[in-house]
């Protein structure tokens, strides 16, 4: 989806100018997978604050220059006690609002909120074809107007529920996602959930399960990325968007160019002036030009890229 605005986006690939921006109003999340990055130690939790009003004028700011997209993240952003002032302070705003949640929390009520609040749309986790899924996309179905996008955090473990995921939402025509989880080697569920783990054979399997999604979604460069990156193949895809057209404001109010990235912090919204904090994301941004600091946790932000 970011890709996609990017693609036509007629900015120069050596400029630093925002048009997304994710917004962690947590870092809590009661799903626990055990590959999370918080989880495997990857990203560390922070305490969440109050920075709604602080944000009012840094998004003022950025919209003035061409911001195009909030997204809305976590954590699950629904456990956020900030969500609704959050929320309220984003609908005064001409923007497109995406919300990702893990989807067990959205409920009649929390979906009529989430429309009230003119949230443009809402991905969802999709991890197997469970009775979970199949009640979390039937109620945002029948009892809302979205159609959600599915994101499957493929591992090891869940690879022989692509073909059943795949049929899922083509059946109901939702747009999926397919992101590899990143598991740290030194993280003790490493060998369970790795991608690393699959054989030559495992890895033609999914890849030959995963073409037509990657040919009716735009996503054959970046399966194609994912396979030979995990097959020893070089990969580098010469441009990275974190930093250079995308930021992160995390739950404690730092703002970052990219997650993996917390050696370059431009500030934080409670205590520096956003001028600062944008003089700092821009001259550090310039360092991720050429994306030099990709590897295996950055491959999620290249879904949907094409080149
Ligand atoms: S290459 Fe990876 S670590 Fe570097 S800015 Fe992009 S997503 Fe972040």
């Amino acid at each position: 989806m970011i890709a996609r605005q990017l693609s036509s986006n007629p900015i120069r690939k050596s400029q630093v100018a925002f048009v997304f921006v994710f917004v962690l109003p947590t870092t809590r999340c009661l799903a626990h997978c055990e590959f999370c990055f918080y989880e495997t130690g990857h990203s560390e939790r922070v305490e969440a604050v109050d920075f709604v009003e602080p944000l009012d004028g840094a998004l003022e700011a950025l919209l003035d220059q061409g911001l195009q997209q909030v997204i809305i993240s976590g954590g699950e952003p629904l456990l956020a006690p900030t969500l609704p002032d959050l929320l309220a302070l984003l609908a005064d705003k001409m923007i497109h609002l995406l919300l990702l949640s893990h989807g067990e929390l959205l409920d009649e009520q929390r979906l009529e909120q989430l429309e009230e609040a003119t949230v443009d749309d809402i991905t969802i986790s999709a991890l197997d074809v469970g009775q979970q899924l199949r009640e979390t996309v039937h109620r945002i179905m029948f009892h809302s107007r979205y159609t959600p996008t599915l994101l499957t955090c493929l591992n090891r473990a869940n690879v022989g529920q692509v073909p059943g995921l795949l049929e899922f939402s083509t059946h109901r025509n939702l747009p999926h996602l397919f992101t590899p989880v990143h598991v740290p080697r030194e993280a003790a569920c490493h060998d369970k959930y790795s991608l690393r783990g699959l054989d030559d054979g495992e890895w033609e399997q999914l890849v030959r399960t995963l073409e037509p999604w990657a040919a009716a979604s735009d996503s054959a460069f970046y399966l194609g990325m994912m396979r030979d990156f995990y097959r020893d193949m070089p990969v580098h895809p010469g441009f990275c968007p974190m930093g250079t057209r995308g930021l992160v404001i995390d739950a404690d109010g730092s703002v970052y160019p990219c997650f993996h990235r917390h050696d370059l912090g431009a500030g934080n919204l409670l205590v520096d002036p956003w001028e600062q904090i944008q003089a700092n994301l821009e001259h550090k941004g310039k360092a991720l030009i050429g994306a030099p600091c990709f590897g295996e946790h950055c491959l999620s932000m290249f879904a949907g890229i094409q080149q």
